[in-house]
C-alpha cells in the first residue's frame, strides 16, 4: 500500500532537492503534481485539495531550513501534513481496568472476524483476559469461524443462537462473565456484502442491550473510497468510535486510509497488515508518513539533528572519523537521547546493527575509559591495535577483550552513520533519499 503514491510523492520532491531557495513557481507546480498523485491514490479529493493548499502556503516564502536544502525543507513540510491528514497522534481504544466490551462492525469481508480474532491475540498478549462472543445471529459459519479462531488464540468463546434476541445474548454474556471473569469482551457482529436497512437496526438494537464501550468499524482498505462511503453510513446509522483498516498489506493506492480521518472524522486504531493472527498494527501516522517517503523515521532524526549540534561532525570528513572523534562526538550525541534509538531511526540500520545494540550512561563511561587506555596513535588509527593490545587496553580499562571487540566495531559503524548523516545534511545532493 502507499508504494505507487510514495514513489510519486519522492519523485517530485527531488526535482526541488538541489535547489537552495524555493521560488513560488517551483511551488506551484510541485503542489500541482503532488495533488496529481493524492487524486491517482484515489485520496478524497476534498481532501487531496487542502493537503496542497496548505503544503502549498507554508512552503512559498520559507526559509530553507540551514544545511537543509528545497526538497528536504518541502518534504518536512509534506510529512508534516501527512501525519496530520492521517490524524496526528496515535490513538488507541479505550481501555479500562474491567468492563471493556467493544462492538466490531462492518460489511462482510471487510476483515472483522480475522481483526475480532487478531484483537483477541494482541490484548490477550498485553494481559488481558478477553472473552470473544460470535454475535452473529444469521450465519452458523461466521460463528464457526471466530471459535476456530478463539481455539488458535487461546480465549473462549461464546456463540449465540440463530435468531437470538438481543436480551438474551446480553444475559448469556453476564452470565459467562460471572462464571469466568473476563476484562475485555470483543463482540464479532453480522456483516452483509452491502449495507442494509434490516442489518442496520439489528445492530443498532444489539448496540443498545450491550452498550459497548467502544464501537469499532472494520473497513477493507482495498475498496478505496467506498469504504468511507461505507463508514459514513456505519456511523450515521449505529456510532462509530474508531475504525481497523485491514489489507493494508495489499496493492491498494491507499486513498481511503490517507482520506479516513478527514472524511469520517475517526481515527484509524489499527492497521491489518495479512490474514494471520499477527497481521495487525497499531495505527503510528507519523510513521506511516515516515513510509510513504520512504525514510524510515529519518523525521525524527532530523529533528533530534537539529535539537543537537551537529557541526563538529559534518566538519570532519567520515572517513576521518577515528575513536579521539568518537569520544567527542559520543558526549555530544548524548544530548540528542540514546545513541541505539538513534541509529536504529536510520533506514535499514535496525537490521545492521546487533541485537541488543543500546549504549547507556555506565557503557559510556566505560567507553571514555577503553579508549583513554589507548596511545593517541591508537586512537588515531584503531587498525593497528592488534590482539595483544587489545589484552592490555582491556586490562588498563578493566573490561574485556570483547569489550573491546565491540568498541571497535561500533565504531565503524558510527563512521557508516555519519556517512548517512552528512548525506542527509545535503552533502550527497540526492535529497532525502536513503540508499
Ligand atoms: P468478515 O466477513 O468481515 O468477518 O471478514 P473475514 O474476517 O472473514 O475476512 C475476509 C477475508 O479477508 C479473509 O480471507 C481474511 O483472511 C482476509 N483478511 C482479513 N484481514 C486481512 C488483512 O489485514 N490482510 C489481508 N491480506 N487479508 C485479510
Amino acid at each position: 500500500m502507499f508504494e505507487s503514491l510514495g514513489n510519486k510523492l519522492q519523485d517530485i520532491l527531488d526535482k526541488l532537492g538541489r535547489e537552495r531557495q524555493l521560488t513560488e513557481a517551483q511551488v506551484k507546480a510541485s503542489m500541482r503534481e503532488i495533488r496529481m498523485a493524492l487524486l491517482e491514490a484515489d485520496v478524497n479529493f476534498t481532501v487531496a485539495k487542502d493537503f496542497v493548499a496548505r503544503v502549498g502556503e507554508q512552503a512559498v516564502g520559507q526559509q530553507v531550513l540551514g544545511s537543509l536544502n528545497a526538497g528536504q525543507t518541502v518534504v518536512k513540510l509534506v510529512h508534516d501534513e501527512l501525519v496530520q491528514t492521517l490524524g496526528g497522534e496515535s490513538a488507541q481504544p479505550s481501555l479500562e481496568k474491567s468492563g471493556n466490551v467493544w462492538f466490531m462492525v462492518g460489511l462482510q469481508g471487510a476483515g472483522k472476524t480475522t481483526s475480532a480474532g487478531k484483537l483477541a491475540a494482541h490484548y490477550k498478549a498485553k494481559g488481558r483476559r478477553v472473552l470473544l462472543v460470535a454475535a452473529d445471529t444469521q450465519r452458523p459459519a461466521a460463528r464457526d469461524q471466530l471459535e476456530v479462531l478463539s481455539k488458535q488464540v487461546g480465549v473462549p468463546v461464546l456463540k449465540v443462537a440463530d435468531a437470538e434476541a438481543p436480551s438474551e445474548t446480553r444475559r448469556r454474556i453476564e452470565e459467562h462473565l460471572a462464571r469466568d471473569p473476563r476484562d475485555l469482551v470483543i463482540v464479532d457482529t453480522a456483516g452483509r456484502l452491502q449495507i442494509d436497512e434490516v442489518l442496520m437496526d439489528q445492530l443498532a438494537a444489539l448496540k443498545a442491550e450491550l452498550a459497548p464501550t467502544e464501537t469499532l468499524l472494520v473497513v477493507d482498505a482495498m475498496t478505496g473510497q467506498e469504504a468511507l462511503n461505507v463508514a459514513q453510513t456505519f456511523d450515521a446509522r449505529i456510532g462509530v468510535s474508531g475504525l481497523i483498516m485491514t489489507k493494508m498489506d495489499g496493492d491498494a493506492r491507499g486513498g481511503a486510509a490517507l482520506s479516513a480521518r478527514t472524511v469520517t472524522g475517526k481515527p484509524i486504531y489499527f492497521a491489518g497488515t495479512s490474514e494471520k493472527i499477527s497481521g495487525l498494527e497499531p495505527f503510528y501516522p507519523d510513521r506511516v508518513a515516515g513510509r510513504i517517503l520512504g525514510m524510515g523515521d529519518v523525521m525524527a532524526l532530523i529533528e533530534r539533528a537539529q535539537a543537537a549540534d551537529l557541526k563538529a561532525m559534518e566538519a570532519k570528513k567520515p572517513g576521518d572519523f577515528d575513536l579521539e572523534d568518537l569520544l567527542t562526538q559520543l558526549r555530544q550525541i548524548r544530548k540528542m537521547g540514546p545513541i541505539g534509538d538513534l541509529m536504529k531511526m536510520i533506514p535499514g540500520m535496525s537490521r545492521a546493527l546487533p541485537e541488543g545494540f543500546a549504549i547507556d550512561e555506565k557503557q559510556l563511561q566505560r567507553i571514555d575509559a577503553m579508549i583513554s587506555s589507548m596511545t593517541v596513535k591508537e586512537r588515531r588509527n584503531p587498525k593497528i591495535i592488534d590482539g595483544s593490545r587489545r589484552k592490555r587496553i582491556a586490562r588498563g580499562s578493566g573490561s574485556t577483550v570483547q569489550d573491546i571487540n565491540k568498541l571497535l566495531k561500533m565504531h565503524e559503524q558510527m563512521k557508516e552513520m555519519m556517512k548517512m548523516l552528512q548525506k542527509m545534511s545535503g552533502g550527497g545532493g540526492k535529497g532525502m533519499r536513503m540508499p
